[in-house]
């Protein structure tokens, strides 16, 4: 019997119903389902959520990545820094457009690319780096900006783990020339199947990417096609779901704040769990609490056997996927050394202060039961 599930989306989404019912009718009247004024809606609230002047909403979030680094004019002979612990899209969307993912460490505190590793990373065949929000942290836009401006390389953030977080109070999004997210269910605001946006302050990068979103059509003009794109388009029903959602996401960033809040207090004086650290600068919206353990997959059967649900974020680094062998990469101590020790905790908006404290303390007695029986070492 599963007592905390990993994820419950409808537990937040219960209350929404009338409204939701209510989107899908305002779609089913306007008879517009690609495109149209219910998509250019959530367009404008995501931009003005994102701090930034353009939206363009795509199929998913990895389109959004492709298309940002396509309307970039990125391609073959371009490399791509991406860190290595992220989810695989961020680098599959570097070899979709034809360039060289890079992969780059991250920091053993906060499981984020660094300034450093961007600065290490880069060589004359460098064009961008993707900083990846992880887990619903903001990296350090400040300092990975100031290098990449030294450098000369372009800024992309993928925020599809972020959602709402902030840089010293700046929205995650509006730092690099393009910033991407992906609505899939899942993630803090999720559609009712797959969507993902780019927004911009750059007028010019967000016509190109709409274009190239839309078979290449010329914006005013059905049946010209001055480049070759592709179709990856958000459609009107999402949109309006996503727009439903949308004002109740503060909210639900709160909740899950405050879930991770009661984490870090249960979990803080225990040597052998290691923490997520966030940075000050970042205004977290925990998308996921990542901890470390020792003896992780021992421990993550023993909370599934008490009903406890966990993932792994991840636990095959990118550059250690059969696909991504070819490509080159940085000495990559830090995510090596924490891959074998990630364990994702349940964490969502209606989540309760029980089932928290379930969580903790089935963990704490499995670590204490592996301590007495091996031994261990703090990961
Ligand atoms: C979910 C996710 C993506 C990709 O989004 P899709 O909509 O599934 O294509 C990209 N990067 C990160 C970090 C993600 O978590």
């Amino acid at each position: 019997m599963i007592r905390v599930p990993f994820l419950d989306l409808a537990a937040s989404q219960a209350p929404l119903t009338a409204e939701l019912d209510e989107a899908w009718q305002r779609v089913t009247r306007s008879a517009r389902y690609v495109g149209g004024p219910v998509v250019e809606e959530f367009e404008d609230a995501w931009a003005g959520a994102s701090g930034v002047g353009h939206a363009v909403g795509v199929g998913n979030g990895t389109d959004a990545i492709e298309l940002a680094l396509r309307g970039l004019g990125l391609g073959p002979g371009d490399e791509v820094l991406v860190p290595a612990n992220t989810f695989i899209a961020t680098a599959e969307a570097v070899v979709a457009v034809g360039a060289v993912p890079r992969f780059i460490d991250v920091d053993p505190a906060t499981m984020l690319v660094t300034p450093e590793a961007v600065e290490a990373g880069t060589t004359p065949r460098t064009a961008a780096v993707i900083v990846v929000h992880l887990y619903g942290q903001a990296a350090d836009m400040t300092a990975i900006a100031d290098v990449a401006r030294r450098t000369g390389i372009a800024v992309v953030e993928d925020c599809a783990q972020a959602q709402g977080a902030r840089w010293n109070g700046r929205p995650v999004g509006s730092f690099g020339v393009a910033g991407c997210t992906s609505f899939y269910p899942g993630k803090n605001l999720g559609a009712f199947g797959d969507g993902g946006a780019l927004v911009t302050d750059d007028a010019a990068l967000a016509r190109r990417v709409r274009q190239l979103a839309d078979h290449g059509r010329a914006l005013d003009s059905k049946y010209e096609h001055p480049l070759v794109g592709r179709n990856s388009r958000l459609d009107a029903v999402q949109a309006a779901v996503l727009s439903v959602k949308l004002p109740h996401l503060g909210s639900w960033n709160e909740q899950r704040r405050s879930a991770s809040r009661q984490y870090a207090e249960r979990l803080s004086g225990f040597s052998g769990v290691r923490l997520t650290e966030q940075s000050p600068g970042s205004e977290s919206v925990h998308h996921l609490e990542v901890v470390r353990v020792p003896g992780r997959d021992e421990v993550r059967a023993a909370l599934l056997a008490a009903g406890i649900e966990t993932g792994i974020h991840y636990p095959v680094p990118c550059h250690r996927q059969a696909g991504y062998l070819q490509f080159p990469h940085q000495d990559l101590q830090v995510t090596e050394g924490s891959s074998p020790h990630l364990l994702s905790l349940p964490l969502f908006p209606g989540i309760t202060g029980q089932q928290v404290d379930l969580v903790c303390d089935e963990l704490l007695r499995a670590l204490e039961h592996q301590t007495a029986t091996v031994g261990t070492h703090r990961p």
